[in-house]
């Protein structure tokens, strides 16, 4: 069979392939960013259904606006403000089947052959995978424990200034590495990006999962020229399996997206966009969250209280106040993804670090999520991977 230059070039996940494993029962997965199942809020979803089809059972199955349901629409704009300091009205906004598909769309809106897109180093793999599709060029900016590095950036920009056409960032407990970029970051950010055009979509799946600390406006709130492209998802707040996301753009951006997300879906899920509006009008959705907020908090703080007290000499990972992850860093020269054999014999299970770099390198970190683990297999776990760090470091 002859398939298209496209199909040819895509590859299987390492994520994905390391997921199938996970799925066995016995492993101690911290691989997925998967949210706790239990905690998924299936009894109301079950009155909401019940309300969804009693009062508009037959637009619930209908066809819908591209867009997506303007009541829907209306709630996030609200949400935006609430949650992410952001002003913007539900025309500014539109509905996409998970932030990923925002990533692709905005991707192909943007991205020709060989332009230049700017990620962070390290930034998430799907958008890294979106992006590839596009064939662009990748240039990695440098981050640290603040978040990004304004001067790295301007460097970058003053030689390549001109072939960029897309910026992506995640200023809030990124992934992979759990790492919030600090206020002074963010204005120093906007300062340097703000003598361009270019757009940036600021993904901020985890901005309400906060733990400690002061709470950050978005990116998007300090925007005066409409280069900020929002994107938020229902997926860590309330149910991935939904596949809800949003997207706050200017005018021009959204009519492009539209267009395109009518050539590949036509819309999102007319029932699950009322799921999520008619649980937001019954219950309140940030108190949910407050209540995901006390669980995931409890289990960040197991889980690096544990990694400090077993893990090796040498060894060292993020403290993040909020997010899924922590990424952990080993000493230079040890290679994660070779280690997976031996860590997987141990029933335990993480994501290298690797494919978080779209250059590839730096195989000496791995990612850990501390979301969907119950307390005493976050413990077991650390353990037997701190045997296994132990163990290999002797060599
Ligand atoms: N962006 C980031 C940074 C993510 O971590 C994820 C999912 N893990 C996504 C986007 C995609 O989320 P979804 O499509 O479920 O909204």
């Amino acid at each position: 069979m002859k398939f298209s230059t496209l199909a040819s070039g895509l590859k299987a996940s390492e994520i994905r392939e390391i997921l199938k494993l996970t799925t066995q029962p016995e492993i101690i997965s911290f691989a997925g960013g998967l949210p706790a199942p239990e905690f998924f809020p299936i009894e109301e979803l079950k009155k909401v259904d019940a309300e969804i089809l009693e009062k508009e059972g037959m637009q619930a199955v209908q066809y819908g606006t591209t867009e997506g349901y303007l009541p829907l629409r209306e709630k996030i704009a609200e949400h935006m403000k609430t949650a992410f300091g952001v002003d913007c009205s539900a025309e500014e906004l539109m509905i996409t089947s998970g932030s990923q598909q925002g990533l692709s769309l905005l991707s192909q809106i943007f991205l020709d052959p060989d332009d230049v897109v700017l990620v962070e180093s390290p930034t998430y793999l799907g958008a890294i995978n979106a992006f590839t599709l596009q064939h662009p060029r990748f240039i990695e900016v440098p981050t640290d424990e603040q978040g990004i590095i304004p001067e790295a950036l301007e460097k970058i920009l003053q030689e390549h200034g001109k072939a960029v056409r897309l910026m992506y960032v995640i200023p809030e407990f990124q992934n992979p590495t759990g790492i919030t970029w600090t206020e002074e970051r963010r204005k120093a950010f906007m300062k340097v990006v703000g003598a361009y055009d270019f757009p940036i979509i600021e993904d901020d799946p985890y901005g309400e999962l906060r733990y400690d600390g002061e709470k950050m406006k978005a990116l998007k709130s300090l925007d005066t020229k409409g280069q900020l492209i929002f994107l938020g998802s229902f997926s860590k707040i309330f149910m991935p399996g939904l596949r809800l996301a949003w997207m706050a753009a200017s005018p021009e951006i959204l009519d492009k997206a539209v267009k395109l997300k009518q050539a590949v879906d036509l819309q999102s899920s007319s029932f699950a966009q009322r799921q999520a509006y008619y649980y937001m009008k019954r219950y309140d959705i940030n108190e949910h969250v407050r209540n995901l907020v006390q669980v995931y908090g409890k289990r960040r703080t197991l889980m690096c209280e544990t990694m400090k007290q077993y893990f090796p000499q040498g060894v060292t990972f993020t403290y993040p106040e909020g997010g899924l992850f922590t990424w952990v860093t080993l000493p230079e020269g040890m290679d994660a993804t070779a280690l997976m054999p031996k860590v997987l014999a141990e029933k335990v299970a993480y994501v290298p670090g690797g494919p978080f770099y779209p250059h590839g390198g730096h195989r000496n970190h791995f990612r850990l999520n501390y979301s969907n683990m119950p307390e005493d297999r976050i413990v077991e776990g650390v353990k037997r991977l701190a045997a296994v760090l132990t163990e290999e470091m002797k060599n």
